[in-house]
């Protein structure tokens, strides 16, 4: 597809310009952990300053640096931050078709870990805002970038850290970041998702308590490891309390065609068996909504402490990830988990692992408004799904920090789907379009532009 509108010479020439940059920044290797995204922040200081502009390696520790660079507009006016992480998850190059840290450009694609999760946007935004300086800042108040250390595993530095520490960098009013921008095609045109918000996580671990002794004595009672069988058991059979909220609304309202379904979908008390009929349709758009009904236990680890297979362990510990909505919290969870443990015969605790809650911006904002503009003038039959993202970015630590602000995921591809996009998050093959990739930094340049007016 053509991007209409848009002069073919600049859509060339900033297909050159990203996909080369995307490229540079595959071949760093920011496999987290360790990470090292220090070398990325050297990258994009050093190409800043090719032309011109100057920023700052910021964070800690030395070697898990981040990079920002602030362009102020010719008038006092609100301030956007265009955001995109270093780190890459790892990648095994014997699965893959092409070396995952190559970034070859070949077919029409970059190629690599981190193309499209997320260094694509690492390379969008720079060209945006380069292009922004060339045109000598023609906007109101300002205009931040961002790429920072440690998303993946987000234990030490990255933006958790800069929100904190540099409050004079990072605190703005507006936030674009990775996450939503995939398409749906659908009877009443192209459905963009932009996430406005992120479940939260409440990973716990239950440590069932047993009795120790020889295992060539069958012990039925006391035995941890078949309490921990049956605690897994009653924990996935137990079905768990669904929350409609502003995160599946939306979806449901704009895709889901048929009424009563629709109707059913929404009620939260029928919202279980109307997910079934769903599923029997539309399983991609069930997998979509699933997620957001609210929480959901899913056991991933299993230990015991016996070092021999002839005694018995005093202890089975199971870890269990469990995703909340925006708005809920770790105190939910627990009562849930009490409710599904009520009466099987076990001796527990509970410990928690890791607890970040989720949150959410408020949509509709002129964020939103412009984001639809600058859509529709190249793809006229847009119209934007407002949802939460089911995993974790970094928009969280900026709404938890800066209350008030409007961070929204959100990185458009014009030319592959959702289907095609994100089947390759954290996969082998992991690639983006050219072009894709050159509307990802034009759309964020015209977005800079539309809503700092
Ligand atoms: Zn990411």
């Amino acid at each position: 597809m053509d991007i209409a509108g848009l002069d073919p010479a600049v859509v060339a020439a900033v297909e050159r310009e990203t996909s080369e940059l995307l490229s540079r920044l595959i071949q760093i290797d920011t496999s987290n952990p360790p990470g090292n995204e220090t070398a990325v922040a050297e990258l994009m200081d050093r190409w800043f300053r090719e032309a011109g502009l100057q920023g700052e390696i910021v964070g800690e520790p030395a070697d898990r640096r981040s990079f920002v660079l602030r362009l102020e507009g010719q008038r006092p006016g609100p301030s956007l931050l265009l955001l995109a992480h270093e780190d890459v998850v790892p990648a095994n190059a014997a699965d893959w078709q092409v070396p995952p840290f190559s970034g070859l450009i070949k077919d029409g694609y970059v190629w690599g870990r981190g193309a499209v999760d997320v260094k694509n946007l690492v390379a969008a935004h720079a060209v945006a805002v380069k292009r922004l300086a060339a045109a000598g800042a023609p906007f109101a108040g300002s205009v931040t970038y961002a790429c920072t250390a440690d998303e993946e595993e987000g234990t030490v530095g990255g933006a958790r850290w800069l929100v904190e520490h540099r409050p004079d960098l990072m605190r703005c009013d507006y936030v674009i970041n990775e996450g939503g921008g995939h398409f749906l095609e659908h009877a009443a045109g192209r459905i963009y998702l932009v996430e406005s918000g992120e479940k939260g996580t409440a990973q716990f671990r239950l440590v069932v308590h047993g009795e120790a002794g020889h295992a060539s004595v069958p012990l039925r009672h006391g035995n941890a490891v078949l309490a921990a069988a049956r605690v897994v058991e009653a924990l996935v059979a137990h079905e768990l309390p669904v929350v409609v909220d502003e995160s599946s609304r939306e979806l449901v309202e704009l895709l889901v065609s048929d009424r009563d379904l629709r109707a059913r979908l929404r009620d939260p008390a029928a919202a279980r068996g109307a997910l079934a009929d769903l599923a029997a349709c539309d399983p991609r758009l069930a997998d979509m909504i699933e997620p957001l009904y609210g929480f959901a236990f899913s056991p991933t680890i299993v230990q015991s402490n016996s070092v021999a297979v002839n005694v018995y362990p005093t202890r089975v510990e199971l870890s269990v990830d469990c995703r909340m909505l925006a708005g809920h919290d770790e105190d939910e969870v627990e009562a849930e988990v009490r409710a599904a443990l009520a009466g099987v015969e076990a001796e527990w605790d509970l410990e928690w692992i890791g607890v970040i809650r989720g949150n959410a911006s408020p949509y509709p904002t002129p964020l939103s408004d412009a984001i639809r503009t600058v859509l529709q003038r190249y793809v006229p039959d847009a119209e934007l799904a407002n949802s939460h993202s089911v995993g974790f970015t970094d928009s969280n630590w900026f709404r938890a920090a800066y209350p008030g602000i409007v961070a929204y995921n959100f990185a458009p591809h014009i030319v592959e789907s959702y289907d095609d996009v994100t089947s390759r998050y954290h996969n082998v093959d992991e690639r983006i379009l050219v072009r894709d990739l050159a509307f990802q930094a034009l759309f964020a340049e015209r977005v800079a532009l539309e809503v700092l007016q």
